[in-house]
């Protein structure tokens, strides 16, 4: 209860409240019986004196003790009082309550002496005769000069006694009443006073809880609607930099979460606080990498290495680390940090593999057409040389060089062409128009085109494809260029008495067209290359060929939206298909791309 404000304020009111009006009764009953007392004494002092007036009389004449004892009954009857007549040398001579004959010799009393020595005397004193506290008021009964006895009156305090308590009874009550009605209001006034701290309380503790939106009308003009103010501005304060902050993270958030570059933050202790997908996928860890050691998610020991040099420097490191796990190359960079007391360290992971991917293949792209240059550049230094020294004396050796020369230089041009077309292709300098075009168109063309070469080699060349087959969308142009480099292709790796059987076959939305010969096939371990530039599987046999047919082709098919792959048993002969969309009839626009 002390700890509770609303007690707190309400119980000094209530305590004060009580103490006052104690003191109020204790005071106001001393004062009334005063009063009382007061009133009574004057009272019984004039009836003393009209007594001793009227004893005069009977005293002056010796009246006897019969009568003197009759008339103070009398007396007593009328003033409702007891009356004492007695002698001046203390001897009682009547009394309206005892039987006077017995009475004690009252001259020590304290109201005779003092009415003999003044005139008038009062006294208040338990009456030893009655047995209670009475008021005695006695005057003499002067006879011709001389004190002749004394008239007394006498009644009891217990009147005023019981007025007394009567009144302290009704202040006692006024007294209650006052107090239960102050501290009622006191704990009105307390509860009013307390009611909007408690509600900001109860609102401050709702902003704890991560409410934001709370805010208090303040209902009051004092001190607590300040609060209230102060409160709310607090609140709105927070939920500006809250909103702002969380605005942050979720910016931050997505920038983590899309940018290539992987990022990771461990803590002091090194294990893992923050990992963006990047750096997941480019590590290879779990998705619930975080709060795991960083050793066990780096998995590497230059990663860790590294990690470990940056924390022992303090320094930022930097350093290329090759996965083979991932077959990746990652330049990685450690940087450690202190801010706050929090230490730790900030690792971005950078994934160079695709950089080395682009180098290697121009290295490789020099390098390839260094060496398909080489050759023929070295025979015809070889045959010019021979010409100039011996073959003029001997005109027909000389026409042979001559012809060997030709021959060398057209495939030299031939290469030189074909790679301009591969980067032209590649870099979309080609720009292919797209038309609705018949399957015969594509096909008959390059056929009858290498019909003679094929002949020449001794092979049966047959086109199959049924007569209701869909028009596709192609550039007619590339796709013969497709198919004379599938057919050159299946005629130079089929041996004589062979066959090349090209088909068309309609499958869904595309058209599959598919060049199959009965020739020497391609090993399973360079059906997948076949299609990179330069690469020949079968060096020996591929004669003049530059190893860029299979590459352009690819281009070219791809560039229409197409597939292309080859299936192959060795010894017994190769397909190669590729697939065309069908063309839609509703889609009337020729379209142009790469
Ligand atoms: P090339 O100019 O050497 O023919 P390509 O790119 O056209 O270059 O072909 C690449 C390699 O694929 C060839 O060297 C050959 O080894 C293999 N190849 C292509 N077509 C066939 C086929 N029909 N039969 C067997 N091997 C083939």
């Amino acid at each position: 209860m002390i700890h509770n404000i609303r007690w707190r304020i309400a119980l000094p009111y209530i305590v004060l409240v009580i103490l006052v009006l104690a003191a109020l009764a204790a005071y106001l009953s001393e004062f009334v019986r005063g009063l009382y007392i007061a009133d009574l004494q004057a009272q019984l002092s004039s009836e003393a004196r009209l007594a001793a007036d009227a004893l005069a009389e009977p005293l002056g004449r010796g009246a006897p003790p019969d009568e003197l004892a009759a008339l103070a009954k009398e007396w007593a009857r009328q003033l409702e009082a007891r009356v004492t007549i007695i002698a001046s040398d203390g001897r009682v001579l009547g009394d309206s309550h005892e039987n006077w004959a017995l009475m004690d010799n009252h001259l020590m009393r304290p109201e005779v002496q003092q009415a003999l020595a003044q005139g008038l005397g009062t006294s208040t004193r338990f009456s030893h005769t009655v047995g209670y506290d009475m008021m005695y008021a006695a005057v003499p009964v002067v006879v011709r000069g001389q004190v002749a006895g004394i008239a007394r009156v006498a009644r009891p305090l217990r009147q005023v006694e019981i007025h007394i308590a009567r009144l302290r009874q009704s202040i006692l009550l006024a007294a209650a009443a006052a107090s239960v009605l102050a501290g009622l209001l006191a704990l009105l006034i307390a509860e009013r006073t307390v009611r909007p701290i408690r509600r900001l309380t109860r609102d401050a503790l709702r902003l704890a809880e991560g409410n934001l939106d709370v805010s208090i009308l303040p209902t009051t003009r004092d001190e607590i609607a300040d609060l209230a103010r102060a409160f709310n501005m607090m609140a709105s304060q927070l939920k500006e930099k809250m909103t702002a902050l969380s605005e942050e993270k979720v910016r931050l958030a997505d920038v983590l979460e899309h940018m290539a570059d992987g990022v990771m933050i461990a803590d002091g202790e090194g294990r893992v606080q923050l990992i963006n997908p990047s750096a997941a996928s480019l590590l290879g860890a779990a998705s619930d990498t975080v709060g795991r050691p960083l050793a066990q998610v780096l998995r590497h020991h230059r990663l860790i290495e590294l990690w470990r040099e940056s924390i022992a420097s303090g320094a930022e490191m930097e350093g290329t680390v090759e996965l083979y796990r991932q077959n990746a190359l990652l330049r990685v960079v450690v940087t450690p940090f202190r801010e706050r007391g929090t230490e730790g360290s900030l690792i971005m992971l950078q994934d160079l593999t695709h950089v080395r991917r682009l180098e290697t293949v121009r290295r490789d792209f020099i390098s390839n057409v260094s060496h398909e240059l080489r050759t023929p550049l070295a025979s015809l230094k070889a045959l010019v040389e021979t010409l100039r020294d011996s073959a003029s004396d001997d005109p027909q050796a000389a026409r042979r060089f001559l012809d060997r020369m030709d021959a060398e230089l057209d495939a030299l041009i031939q290469m030189v062409r074909e790679l301009l077309d591969l980067s032209r292709i590649e870099s979309g300098q080609a720009p292919l128009s797209f038309a609705p075009t018949s399957v015969e168109q594509i096909l008959l063309p390059p056929v009858e085109r290498l019909r003679p070469q094929a002949e020449r080699a001794n092979l049966s060349l047959s086109v199959q494809f049924p007569p209701d087959i869909p028009a596709v969308k192609a550039d007619l142009e590339a796709m013969h260029q497709v198919l004379m480099n599938l057919l050159h292709n299946a005629i130079k790796f089929t041996p004589p008495g062979g066959e090349i059987i090209v088909e068309a076959q309609a499958k869904g939305r595309e058209v599959v067209v598919s060049v199959r010969d009965t020739g020497v096939g391609i090993a399973p371990d360079d059906l997948p290359r076949i299609f990179e530039r330069f690469y020949k599987a079968d060096r020996s046999r591929s004669g003049g060929g530059t190893g860029l047919g299979l590459a352009i082709a690819k281009h070219i098919v791809q560039a229409h939206g197409g597939r292309i792959w080859a299936e192959s048993e060795q010894g017994k002969g190769s397909t190669f298909y590729f697939t065309l969309a069908v063309h839609d009839i509703s889609d009337n626009t020729t379209l142009t791309g790469r």
